[in-house]
C-alpha cells in the first residue's frame, strides 16, 4: 500500500489498533471451500478461477472452517444440508461473516414450494451481504466481498466504543 495515498505530505500515519486489525482483516478475507448447488459452480468457482482472479483481493479459500472467515452459501438450503451448514459455521472463529449466493440461498428460489427446503439460509444462520440472480455471475461475488469490506469498516467505530466502554 503507498503509505503517502493516506498521509499526505505528513510521513508519519497514526491509526488505533482496531483499524489496523479491521483494514488487515477486511483485506484478507478467507472464504470456506464449500458449495450445496450449481450457484458454487457458476458464481463461486468461476469467480476463483484465472479470468476473475479473486487471489488480488486477498481472498483465497480454505478446505477447513477454523481457517476460514467468510461463509459462502451457494445453493438449495434443505433441512438435511441446513445440518452441515449451521455445524461448518458454528466451527468458524470470531469474526465471521456469511454471503448468500442466488436465489436458492436467499429465499429458497425456484424450490421454495419444496416442504423440504428452507426460505433463505437466513432462517438458520444470520447473513451478512445477498447476491441476487439464478445464477449470479462471478463480479456479483467480487461485489459482494468489496460490500464486505465496507461493511467490515463500518463496525470499526462499534469496536472502538467497545474497547472505549471496557476501560471505564
Ligand atoms: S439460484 Fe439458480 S443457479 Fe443458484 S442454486 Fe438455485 S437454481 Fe441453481
Amino acid at each position: 500500500m503507498a503509505l503517502d495515498r493516506h498521509t499526505g505530505e505528513n510521513s508519519l500515519l497514526f491509526i488505533k489498533s482496531e483499524q489496523l486489525f479491521d483494514w488487515a482483516r477486511a483485506h484478507s478475507l478467507w472464504y470456506l471451500a464449500f458449495g450445496i448447488a450449481c450457484c458454487s459452480l457458476e458464481g463461486l468457482i468461476g469467480a476463483s478461477g484465472p479470468r476473475f482472479d479473486f487471489d488480488r483481493m486477498g481472498v483465497f479459500f480454505r478446505g477447513v472452517p477454523r481457517q476460514a472467515d467468510v461463509m459462502l452459501v451457494a445453493g438449495t438450503v434443505n433441512y438435511k444440508m441446513a445440518e452441515v451448514v449451521e455445524r461448518l459455521y458454528n466451527q468458524m472463529p470470531e469474526p465471521r461473516y456469511v454471503v448468500s449466493i442466488g436465489a436458492c440461498a436467499n429465499t429458497g428460489g425456484p424450490f421454495r414450494e419444496y416442504p423440504n427446503v428452507y426460505l433463505g439460509v437466513d432462517e438458520i444462520i444470520p447473513v451478512d451481504v445477498y447476491i441476487p440472480g439464478c445464477p449470479p455471475r462471478p463480479e456479483s461475488v467480487q461485489y459482494a466481498f468489496l460490500q464486505l469490506r465496507e461493511k467490515i469498516y463500518a463496525q470499526t467505530p462499534e469496536r472502538l466504543k467497545e474497547r472505549e466502554n471496557a476501560r471505564r
